[in-house]
């Protein structure tokens, strides 16, 4: 049995040993979330490890966005977040997924592009130092549902918290790309414009 197992374990350090190619995985910090923030994790839902990266940055801001295209509850959200990453990867030339974090429909919210590295954008801001938020779906023409504002407002909360800013910290796209882009889309954009977003935020800051 014991000579088994170590026969085992030497098959299973050959195949590592085959399967990865030196200075190719980059590692990345894993998070730890509260327990009251559920977040999916890059691990499980098969995010696909780094080929290469950016210079780091330093946060001082959380944006929100949309995803600009209307989706309906059938989405597979896990196949739409492989096809994302790949797309960013293949077509646009980007390290990963533009933004930091996506939040689906039900208000779940899944780990993207590593919160060390910047995200890109198709619009003319400079995203170093933007924590980057999408929700999924497009907000000029489909209606913010409650579980989404609950995920935004307490992942909000937990970034300003982990980088010690400000509530001022909290806008979206739109606010730094004025004329190019109605993103985070009407419906969202009204609860940055009246207040209501960075209210329940100061409940989650305990403030
Ligand atoms: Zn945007």
């Amino acid at each position: 049995m014991f000579f088994r197992t170590i026969l085992w374990l030497g098959v299973a350090l050959l195949l590592q040993a085959c399967s990865s190619t030196p200075g190719k995985r980059i590692s990345v910090a894993v998070e730890t979330y509260p327990p009251d923030l559920p977040v999916v994790t890059r691990a499980e839902w098969g995010w696909q490890p780094l080929e290469r990266t950016l210079p780091e940055h330093e946060i001082s801001r959380v944006t929100i966005h949309h995803g600009g295209v209307e989706v309906g509850e059938e989405k597979d959200i896990v196949a739409y977040l492989k096809n994302l990453q790949s797309w960013s990867r293949s077509e646009k030339g980007w390290i990963d997924i533009p933004y930091h974090y996506i939040i689906d429909l039900q208000g779940k919210i899944y780990e993207a592009r590593p919160l060390a590295y910047p995200g890109d954008t198709n619009t003319s801001y400079d995203p170093r130092g933007h924590a980057l938020i999408n929700v999924i779906g497009n907000y000029e023409v489909q209606k913010i549902q409650p579980a989404q504002v609950d995920a935004l407002a307490r992942l909000s909360a937990w970034l300003i918290a982990r980088y010690e800013l400000g509530l001022d910290a909290l806008a979206s796209h739109r606010d730094y790309a004025p004329g190019e882009t109605v993103c985070p889309g009407a419906d969202l954009y009204r609860l940055l414009q009246d207040g209501s977003l960075k209210r329940l935020v100061s409940v989650y800051l305990g403030k």
